[in-house]
């Protein structure tokens, strides 16, 4: 391969919306044969909105909204600035102290004097803040809706949960079905649950889902893949995707996402648009065929 051929490949690239990281990237998205992709803000637009928030029973929907808002308005996930935003379409948020934000689980801090934890169900249990049977019932209602639900509880116990929806992008659907014709097996892969992954997997015609799983866990899913023998591309757009975009033969971030994620790719789309990861490969493949 002459590297002024590669540079003109990836000047094309940029040009229809791929920043490619250098002419080296264009052999490994050519041979890239299963294509992992992230859900939220990958798949979907990423831009959520609060749906319903259920109290636990005793407890006030717009305060455990005001006290989860006020701890979610110091994260950048999805989730959070849904739940930020409608508290404070509400009213000023209390300040918050020790903020931590746990990857792929959630978040926590003091609010108001009390410990807060907003997140997984899972995440809760695991503080000692389980769902009473009520809000399971809710939890599994709206979960099966497709919704993705997280729960919010302090001093003992889950006060309620605040129920969010996303939308996938209109171009999804037409990009997996390119991505197919061009030999690559998609796999939606998500720190959601089940249900919701299933909906949206659903919706633009995957049928491989692997959900619930932490940053990790997607790490986990391409070193499987690459020990079957595949070529592993990944396409990504938050801090939790960056060990899966590192870790794959082909990085791929979304323009609109996260610096980390970017940092860890070799193509980035600049249009948020997940067609143009099928553009980069018939382009790389269009390339290689002109400088052999
Ligand atoms: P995805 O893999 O679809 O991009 P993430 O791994 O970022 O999703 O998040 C997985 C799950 O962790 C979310 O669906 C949510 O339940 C929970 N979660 C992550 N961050 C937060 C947060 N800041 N607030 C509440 N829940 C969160
Ligand atoms: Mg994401």
């Amino acid at each position: 391969a002459t590297p002024t051929a590669l540079m003109v490949g990836t000047g094309r690239g940029a040009r229809m919306g791929v920043v490619v990281r250098g002419p080296e990237v264009l052999e490994q998205t050519r041979r890239a044969d299963v294509v992992v992709l992230d859900k939220t803000g990958t798949v979907t637009t990423g831009r959520m909105s609060l749906r319903d928030v259920v109290p636990a029973a005793g407890e006030d929907a717009a305060a455990v909204l005001r006290t989860a808002g006020a701890l979610e308005a110091a994260s950048d996930h999805p989730v959070a600035r849904a739940v930020a935003a409608a508290a404070a379409d509400r009213g000023r948020l209390p300040d918050v102290t020790g903020f931590a934000s746990l990857d792929g689980l959630g978040v926590e801090g003091d609010v108001e004097g009390r410990r807060v934890v907003v997140g997984r169900p899972r995440l809760l249990a695991g503080r000692g803040l389980a769902l009473t049977p009520a809000l399971e019932d809710a939890l599994a209602t709206a979960g099966a809706d497709g919704r993705t639900v997280v729960a919010v509880g302090w001093d003992g116990a889950a006060r309620g949960l605040l129920v969010v929806s996303d939308t996938v992008r209109p171009t999804s659907a037409e990009a997996v079905r390119r991505l197919r014709a061009l030999g690559l097996r998609p796999v939606l892969v998500t720190g959601d649950h089940e249900a919701a992954a299933r909906a949206v997997a659903a919706e633009v015609g995957v049928e491989e889902v692997v959900a619930g799983v932490l940053p990790a866990g997607k790490l986990d899913v391409v070193r499987r893949l690459q020990a079957e023998g595949h070529v592993v591309a990944v396409v990504g757009d938050g801090v939790n995707d960056a060990a899966a975009l590192a870790q794959a033969d082909l990085g791929i971030a979304m323009g609109t996402g996260t610096d980390v994620a970017v940092e860890a790719s070799d193509l980035t789309l600049v249009r948020a648009d997940l067609r143009s990861a099928a553009d980069a490969v018939r382009l790389s493949r269009a390339t290689l065929r002109t400088i052999r």
